[in-house]
């Protein structure tokens, strides 16, 4: 049975130390980025390290 599968939503991120969380590359500086509390809900979404550069990319890609 899969009833004792664990749910990587719940175990995501939430209430790990630091170095055990995910994380990125920025696809926009190349920098890495972790896992952050803001990003939970939309973490498979999330490219970039920053509102900033998510905001430089945007306007270099118009
Ligand atoms: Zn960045």
């Amino acid at each position: 049975m899969l009833g004792d599968m664990p749910r990587p939503e719940r175990t995501f991120g939430g209430g790990r130390p630091p170095s055990q969380r995910p994380s990125k590359t920025c696809a926009h500086c190349g920098l890495p980025f972790t896992w952050r509390k803001k990003w939970e809900r939309d973490w498979d979404t999330v490219k970039y390290c920053s509102d900033r550069c998510r905001a430089s990319a945007k306007r270099r890609a118009e």
